[in-house]
């Protein structure tokens, strides 16, 4: 049980929200309202170990959808200043799923301990993801506990000291809200994409990300859309027949409303930076490269909605 904690500068929020999407599916599938908010003025870096941070986080999210049914299950980041350069973060992972026996509380976090052995049999598991947790933590000098309600659910609170970092090309979180709210799914998003097979994996990747979606085959149809339609972003291919992408986003960004303001995330096989350029040049706001990762489109996705969410106030 050996361990040594890897400490290096990470942006708090980039981590959650990693995590987070790579459990958004599954809640997804069960139908579960998954939230993660985040208290305004977060650092936007911090020191510590992301990669065992990481690991805490989805053991603690990834039960909290596996033994929830029906509800919902939130995350909630928040944080304190305690020294000078320090902050105290705070992640509570809630839900509304089974609750934990009084009786099973004591060993929870021991090895190999499972709340209850029919329980075990029903959703499988090993018994040891809360003792790693627990081990982790601790090397962190941090606090991990639950409250729990049987039939009610539970909430798990992590929190740690961290140092905060001086990283300045990460210093991009300036929120002016008090509470944020990022829904993993949810967004209506317009897909202008010719190829066929590509418009099955896309749709394939947003569906399970929890949005809904309308394709377009052309730069021409994209605008049409847009003038009957309402949409949250548009996924933008760049080569496409009759109007092709910089043309589409051009005439789109020239449009007077909302319509000419909503986000552009654009999907290429060119990701040399000059093209990157172009693309921004033209207004889109963002780029996935081609074949798509489903991570990086859903983190996309979830920060270009956020963004334009911010900009509406
Ligand atoms: P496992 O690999 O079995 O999930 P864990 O150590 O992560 O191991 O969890 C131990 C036990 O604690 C689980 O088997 C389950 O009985 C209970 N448990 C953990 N998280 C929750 C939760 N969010 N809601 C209800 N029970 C939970």
């Amino acid at each position: 049980g050996r361990l040594e904690l890897v400490v290096a500068e990470f942006d708090p929020r980039r981590l959650v929200e990693d995590v987070a999407a790579s459990v958004a599916t599954r809640a997804h599938e069960k139908a579960l309202a998954f939230r993660v908010q985040f208290e305004s003025g977060l650092p936007p870096v911090l020191l510590g170990d992301e990669g065992r941070l990481r690991q805490v986080l989805f053991n603690l999210i990834g039960n909290a959808v596996k033994f929830t049914e029906r509800g919902s299950v939130t995350v909630e980041v928040t944080h304190r200043p305690v020294e000078r350069d320090r902050v105290l973060l705070e992640v509570a992972v809630r839900d509304t799923g089974i609750g934990i026996d009084p009786g099973a509380l004591p060993t929870l976090f021991e090895r190999f301990r499972q709340a209850d052995s029919g329980i075990t049999r029903r959703y499988g598991g090993s018994g040891l993801g809360l003792a790693i947790c627990r081990g982790l933590i601790d090397l962190m000098g941090g606090k991990i506990d639950v409250e729990t309600e049987v039939g009610k659910g539970s909430t798990f609170r992590v929190s740690v000291e961290l140092r905060r970092g001086h990283s300045l090309q990460l210093v991009t979180n300036d929120s002016r809200f008090d509470t944020e709210l990022v829904s993993s799914g949810g967004s209506r998003i317009l897909v202008a994409e010719d190829n066929e097979t590509n418009q099955l994996v896309i749709g394939a990747m947003l569906t399970q990300l929890g949005h809904s979606y309308e394709l377009a085959c052309d730069g021409l149809e994209v605008l049409a859309k847009l003038q009957r339609g309402s949409y949250d972003l548009i996924l933008m291919d760049i080569q496409m027949p009759n109007l092709d992408g910089l043309a589409a986003t051009r005439a789109i960004r020239a449009l007077d409303g909302s319509a000419g303001q909503i986000p552009i995330i654009a999907l290429t096989a060119n990701t040399m930076v000059e093209d990157r350029q172009t693309y921004l040049e033209a207004g889109m706001d963002d780029h996935v490269a081609k074949p798509i990762d489903a991570q990086k489109l859903a983190r996309a996705i979830s920060s270009a909605v956020e963004l334009q969410r911010q900009s509406q106030y």
